[in-house]
């Protein structure tokens, strides 16, 4: 049995078929359309569950929306969020103090999961930096301004992803 495979494979790589073989997988890809793209000129499309910079969102009246339940630093894994509250003088409470230490997370999306009014939310934006620890470290108004400037973009993602919640 052994001499039989031992003598498939001499005239096997005798006859070059390995390499034929090999050649026609690489005529097949040459062939095919290309599935590279040119990052970040050209972008691949996001889910609307896409995980990216946190936000923290309005009520179209400008009211923000959390209302400082304290669900999302309770659930987060990494102990990303912190935060501190108050009552207001109409009797609401509201955070004092909202961080996120994006150095800490891991983008695991339960903060907006465990969100009963859709406060904190994760934009589809994928492409920001920080040139130090602090930079990644958002405070309350800094998720805000995140919140105003994709505050389309974060409906329409919502409304896309609906039907399948
Ligand atoms: S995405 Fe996960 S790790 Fe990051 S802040 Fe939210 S709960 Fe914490
Ligand atoms: S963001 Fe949502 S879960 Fe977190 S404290 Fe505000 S209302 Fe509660």
């Amino acid at each position: 049995m052994a001499a039989a495979t031992a003598i498939k494979d001499f005239f096997s790589s005798f006859m070059l078929f390995e390499l034929f073989k090999g050649m026609r997988l690489t005529g097949r890809h040459f062939l095919a359309k290309k599935i590279t793209i040119q990052f970040p000129e050209e972008k691949t499309p996001l889910s609307p569950r896409f995980r990216g910079l946190h936000a923290l969102r309005r009520y179209e009246s400008g009211e923000e929306r959390c209302i400082a339940c304290k669900l999302c630093e309770a659930i987060c894994p990494a102990l990303a969020i912190t935060i501190e509250s108050d009552v207001r003088d109409d009797g609401s409470r509201r955070t004092t103090r909202y961080d996120i230490d994006l150095m800490k997370c891991i983008f695991c999306g339960m903060c907006e999961e465990s969100c009963p009014v859709d406060a904190i939310v994760e934009t589809q934006t994928l492409e920001y930096h920080g040139e130090k620890k602090s930079d990644l470290y958002f405070t309350k108004d800094m998720l805000l301004a995140v919140g105003d400037r994709y505050a389309a973009e974060i409906t329409a993602a919502k409304e896309a992803d609906a039907r399948y919640r």
